[in-house]
């Protein structure tokens, strides 16, 4: 029986689930365990269901007996709050969901089932992944484990807080704007944002649906490309989703050949307003590239600038329109008033929090007649031009790198105060979801005893390429292998 998750590597589980040195069942209660005693500290759960996760723990030990090997099968995962689960509460993080139950699983969590994956619990997350901190959820901020002073990031911070505190050795966040990527960097675990597309939505909150990804979360690139692996493929539920080239790669992942590699560090995400501490981290972490054979380009990406505009005119919009099934109607909480209307608005009203509002409000006045064309229609010609400059970049270099974040975990309260600042933390992760990219967060060092993240950007369906050029890191690199204080 396992007391601890080990180094909690997806991989090493694995191992030992497929020698028979470990069962699932052992695993869920210790994962189940941790849970129970870190939440008072750090927040990150939602909802458990011990009795249904030991169930199916005792389906895939029987799988695994019976001499199956799957990629993920037996492995505990945890799942954002914004993931249908038939039968569990789906909250988004917010009142106004109050008493909805998923009648239904969304995709992916139906492919991780399949593959065996044990679902253990739900996790908190921004009221409607609308945040970068973790700290707008109704059910109250999550912490960082390696800082319980501190924000873990977000919005997907209870799914990274249970990869880097030891609940689970895989996540699934959802990433509109930076949302696995930012606290992946914060927390130091692996995180992907897959190229639009590449991942089901269905059954996924919609957010802002042109920007909504999905994101696998592990400690590691080859245990985000496990899970990735079984939850990949066309799914006619959603009709934006496309086959990923070279996913049959992803279950037993292979490190990239870096010789000759020619890596991108665009000026625009090393000037001003990157902390120097976060600079020479990364400066010194990507050297390892130069060591074994890749070589370093300076690129430009000349419309980064209007990244953070573009994305919130665009993500607000989408927002304004999303968010007005949630009416009292159909999904969760009622406020009874005398006539429908004031039933919806009351229920509107006490249901969603401030930065929900506040983006409603926003993305309504974009759309609106007379400031469409000035703004929701100049936004999308931004969002052309920032694409392009990608396109252009990757003419000269096969991939990209820059820092995740401009600095390292704030302190809990720092920016609630104040949306723009917190909007600025995520200035090098809206560009990518804007471009329909991959990129990925992994970490990268730790500057003043915090971590620091490094975003990877690939190509268009370049996705397997990244985890493998990302693996190639970690196999020259231990920065993974860092666990926060109160690990186990
Ligand atoms: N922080 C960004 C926002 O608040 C991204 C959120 C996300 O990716 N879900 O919009």
């Amino acid at each position: 029986m396992a007391a601890t998750l080990g180094t909690g590597s997806l991989e090493n589980i694995r191992e030992g689930l497929r020698a028979g040195d470990l069962s699932s069942e052992s695993l869920v209660r210790v994962c189940l365990d941790t849970i129970q005693h870190q939440e008072p500290s750090l927040n990150a759960i939602t909802f458990t269901d011990p009795e249904r996760s030991l169930g199916l723990a005792k389906a895939a030990d029987l799988r695994l007996r019976q001499g199956e090997r799957g990629a993920m099968l037996g492995i505990p995962v945890v799942l954002k709050d914004n993931f249908h689960w038939a039968g569990l509460p789906v909250s988004n993080g917010s009142r106004i969901a109050k008493g909805y139950i998923a009648p239904y699983d969304a995709t992916v969590v139906r492919r991780l089932l399949e593959a065996g994956a044990v679902p253990i619990a739900k996790a908190n997350m921004d009221e409607f992944a609308m945040g970068s901190s973790g700290e707008y959820s109704a059910f109250g901020p999550s912490r960082n484990p390696w800082d319980a002073s501190r924000v873990p990031g977000g919005s997907s911070s209870g799914s990274i807080v249970s990869v880097a505190a030891g609940y689970a050795p895989f996540a699934l966040g959802t990433d509109t704007g930076g949302s696995v990527r930012l606290p992946a960097g914060f927390c130091s675990v692996t995180a992907l944002r897959p190229t639009y597309g590449v991942l089901s939505r269905y059954g996924v909150t919609a957010m802002a649906s042109s920007l909504d990804q999905v994101g696998p979360v592990a400690r590691t690139a080859s245990g985000v490309a496990a899970g990735f692996s079984v939850m990949t493929g066309r799914d006619l539920l959603d009709s934006t989703s496309v086959e990923l080239p070279g996913s049959s790669r992803l279950a037993e992942l292979k490190p990239a050949s870096l010789r000759g590699l020619r890596v991108g560090l665009p000026k625009e995400y090393f000037g001003a307003g990157l902390d120097p501490a976060v600079r020479i981290v990364i400066e010194n972490a990507l050297r390892a590239f130069e060591r074994d054979g890749a070589s370093m380009i300076e690129v430009s990406l000349p419309h980064t600038s209007y990244a953070i505009d573009t994305y919130y005119l665009i993500c607000t919009s989408e927002v304004s329109s999303n968010m007005s099934r949630f009416d009292g109607v159909r999904y969760g909480a009622r406020i009874p008033a005398d006539d429908l209307a004031g039933m919806i608005s009351e229920t509107r009203e006490q249901g969603f929090g401030p930065e929900v509002k506040r983006r409603i409000l926003l993305g309504a006045f974009c759309l609106s007649k007379g400031y469409y064309d000035a703004f929701y229609l100049k936004a999308l010609k931004a969002r052309t031009l920032i694409t392009k400059d990608f396109t252009d970049a990757f003419e000269k270099v096969d991939i990209i790198a820059t820092p995740v974040s401009p600095g390292v975990a704030f302190s809990i309260g720092d920016k609630t105060v104040d949306p723009m600042a917190m909007y600025l933390a995520d200035a090098y992760t809206v560009t990518t979801p804007l471009a329909a990219l991959p990129c990925l967060s992994m970490p990268g060092g730790f500057a003043n005893g915090l971590p620091v993240g490094i975003q990877l950007i690939g190509s268009s369906l370049s996705d397997v390429h990244l985890l493998e050029t990302a693996h190639a890191f970690q196999q020259i690199t231990d920065h993974h292998h860092q666990t926060p204080p109160n690990w186990n």
